[in-house]
């Protein structure tokens, strides 16, 4: 990162009046005072006055107070802010990059990881400079490579067309690789702090139950309720970096997604689902999703160094990473040719998306190894200790140590 980021855009899209500000109008047309107008403001919310904010948290045809929800998060969010390596400075590059780890994994693995990614990359430009393996290999264990993949295309397109900065300005953000809506929301609010709505599981969570949604989990009719009432929040912040923050956090930490901490949330009384005792109701459950188990035999095949034999992957899902050789010993008949694949010797699960596959551990001895040379690019041996420094799934790594111990 070269200097500050370059700003593009002072107010974002959002801030400008979306389908929230639209329907606010249409309130007003019909007489009635919008939520959060600063008349009803006045009238409803005195601040240091329990009752007045318990009787202005619902007005009396239903419609939730954007500005005293947003004020209670901010609040709530500084109390209780978790201490992140990226809070320090939130510098944009590195939201960027939390954003990106955080989507992926549990935030306990993104503050392990984040140091040493930061310090393997620790500008945009040293990364857009470094070689995609070597990105996708300091991604290992991070998951779905993807994303490591679109992180160093974006940040090859910021130095190409942001000048290395990473431009302050959510629709600007947008136009980069890997930066979707969310994405975009994130990094516009929690690195420069401009008002630009985010949802998230999470979010969409805690919105779900503040406003009663009765669209189910996962619809599109709850994803555009939940970013109609996220961008009607954030325009209502003081500050949209503390008050998404917040957001998020308190569905991690309090509205989670069984048991809900009711008692300890400060929107329990603006929270239609709480108010009707209802909080365990919401959100309300998707259609379920058919579930697929597989069962697939998986082959570690090594030599007479101890080097095991991997095939690099192809496809969208797992390009360019090392897999274990599996599926029925047939269709490597050729090149690699294994007569008789053995008893199995142990299982790995290992789930991806709907399937849930259960590898079965086969240790045979393929019988024509050298013509694997005829696809070097394709094939590898590899000592079990240097799977680390090559991308690979999860499971490739389960099969290596129940068998060889952590590798
Ligand atoms: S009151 Fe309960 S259900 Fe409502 S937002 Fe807070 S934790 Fe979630």
């Amino acid at each position: 990162m070269r200097g500050r980021s370059k700003v593009i855009g002072q107010r974002s899209k959002q801030a400008d009046g979306g389908p929230e500000a639209n329907g606010q109008r249409r309130e007003r047309a019909k007489g009635r005072p919008a939520a959060g107008g600063r008349r009803a403001q006045q009238v409803r919310v005195r601040l240091g006055s329990p009752r007045a904010t318990e009787a202005g948290a619902l007005d009396g045809r239903g419609a939730l107070d954007y500005r005293a929800i947003a004020r209670a998060v901010e609040t709530w969010f500084r109390a209780n802010a978790r201490e992140l390596p990226w809070r320090d400075a939130y510098t944009p590059w590195h939201v960027w990059i939390a954003e990106v780890m955080a989507q992926q994994t549990r935030m306990e693995v993104v503050v392990g990881r984040f140091p040493e990614f930061v310090a393997r990359f620790p500008t945009i430009e040293s990364m857009a400079r470094a070689a995609e393996s070597d990105v996708v290999a300091a991604w290992s264990g991070l998951g779905y490579y993807r994303r490591a993949r679109l992180l160093y295309r974006g940040a090859r397109e910021v130095i190409d067309r942001f000048d290395g900065e990473l431009p302050a300005d959510a629709d600007a953000l947008r136009s980069i690789s890997g930066i979707g809506r969310y994405s975009a929301g994130s990094i516009a609010s929690v690195a420069f702090n401009l008002r630009a709505a985010i949802v998230d599981g999470n979010v969409a969570r805690v919105v779900a139950r503040l406003d009663a949604i009765e669209a189910p989990w996962k619809s599109g009719a709850l994803e555009r309720r939940a970013w109609e009432l996220a961008e009607a929040l954030v325009r209502e912040a003081k500050s949209p970096r503390h008050f998404n923050q917040g957001l998020m956090e308190l569905g991690a930490s309090v509205c989670t997604p069984r048991n809900p901490a009711c008692g300890d949330c400060p929107l329990a009384v603006y929270c239609r689902a709480k108010q009707a005792d209802r909080a365990g109701d919401y959100p309300r459950r998707a259609a379920k999703v058919e579930v697929t188990e597989m069962t697939i035999p998986l082959f570690v095949i090594a030599d007479e160094q101890g080097r095991i034999l991997f095939r690099r992957g192809e496809g969208s899902l797992m390009n360019g990473m090392l897999h274990l050789p599996h599926g029925s010993a047939a269709i490597y008949a050729d090149p690699l040719r294994i007569a008789e694949p053995g008893p199995v010797v142990g299982t790995v699960k290992h789930s991806i998306t709907n399937r849930r596959i259960t590898f079965e551990i086969h240790t045979p001895v393929a019988s024509s190894m050298g013509r694997l040379a005829d696809a070097p690019g394709e094939w590898h041996w590899l000592a079990p200790r240097e799977l680390a420094s090559h991308a690979h799934p999860s499971y490739v790594r389960k099969a290596l140590e129940l068998l060889f111990g952590k590798v």
